[in-house]
């Protein structure tokens, strides 16, 4: 099949139309109408065979994780998805690899109301790029340098069940069925928290995505910042199927550390707690409170016996 034929048939028309295009795919590039009182936000992601995915992984699955990884980062920013460009580079033109590809693409961004408006298409070694282009109203997007000593730190959802399904796919943990599929499941199809990101707006003073891991993630707001924290291991959301298996796979040091989460990091100045746990109340998926910025630098995470279990990421 020639590039054009390939990128008519299954790129041409992802996801929703919208009218804020002016120019999608088919021409150079994308021309694209920015709502006035808003500023553009971007973010990226690229998954490449052999160190995010097996070669043989289910295409359909690599459609929604590109588009949720990247959109993930969108939502960090506070910003309401919009476009999508995508870069893919693949050794053949495979017909039913694309297909199931462009169908995990298409449903993700249609759900979220995005348009595929552009990209490339090249021969090479397997390798998808996303960019997710999203608006958020001036000067309301989080940054990372933002937080300060005394500003609450929140996390999204429950953290740790990309890490379990990893450990039970290489063999390191025996789950049931049940458990097996579900964690699996939140493993290949990530939902982006682009309604818990927009709530963020106005209120947050520095936000993150979690797909490297809580520690990982919060450390670098917190070098960003030039302030430390502190967080209670047991406060770390896990969801019920994580806590039956907490000691089995090493206790709380799985939710600080691994990575492969969906979910965002945030502080907030105690003043907006109230303002933003309104916010969270309306939404499927919640934030949890799980520690304090204080002037120390570094991240500790102190158990309940008074252990620190950050140690190894200072
Ligand atoms: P060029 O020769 O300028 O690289 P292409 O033939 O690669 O042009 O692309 C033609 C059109 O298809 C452009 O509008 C481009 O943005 C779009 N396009 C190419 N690859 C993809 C893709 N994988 N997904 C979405 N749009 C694509
Ligand atoms: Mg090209």
């Amino acid at each position: 099949m020639a590039e054009f034929e390939l990128i008519h048939r299954y790129f041409s028309q992802a996801g929703t139309h919208r009218k804020d295009v002016t120019l999608g795919v088919g021409d150079d590039g994308a021309v694209l109408q920015v709502r006035k009182g808003h500023t553009l936000a971007v973010g990226f992601a690229t998954l490449a065979a052999g160190s995010h995915f097996l070669p043989d992984a289910d295409p359909e699955t690599l459609g929604h994780q590109a588009v949720a990884v990247s959109t993930n980062r969108l939502a960090a920013l506070g910003a309401e998805p919009a476009w999508l460009t995508l870069a893919l580079t693949l050794p053949e033109a495979d017909g039913r690899w694309l297909e199931g590809f462009s169908r995990g693409l298409d449903r993700l961004c249609g759900r979220l109301g995005m348009a595929l408006v552009g990209g490339d298409t090249t021969r090479g070694p397997l390798a998808i790029t996303v960019q997710s282009h999203g608006l958020v109203p001036e000067h309301e997007s989080p940054r990372r340098g933002g937080t300060r000593p005394g500003d609450l730190v929140y996390v999204t959802g429950c953290l740790g069940l990309a890490g379990l399904a990893m450990l039970a796919q290489q063999d390191e943990i025996r789950l049931s069925a049940p458990d097996r599929a579900a964690a699996d499941s939140s493993l290949a199809w990530p939902e982006p928290r682009v309604d818990q990101g927009i709530a963020l707006r106005g209120l947050a003073s520095a936000a993150i995505d979690l797909s490297d891991g809580l520690a990982s993630g919060l450390s670098r707001i917190l070098r960003a910042s030039d302030v430390g924290a502190t967080l209670q291991a047991e406060s770390l959301p896990v969801s019920p199927l994580l806590a039956r298996h907490l000691t089995e796979v090493g206790g709380w040091m799985l939710p600080l550390s691994a990575g492969g989460d969906c979910e965002l990091c945030f502080t907030i100045p105690p003043e907006h707690q109230v303002a933003l746990e309104t916010r969270f109340g309306l939404l499927e998926v919640g934030c949890t409170w799980i520690g304090t910025v204080d002037s120390t630098s570094g991240l500790r995470c102190l158990q309940s016996d008074g252990t620190d279990i950050a140690a190894g990421f200072r």
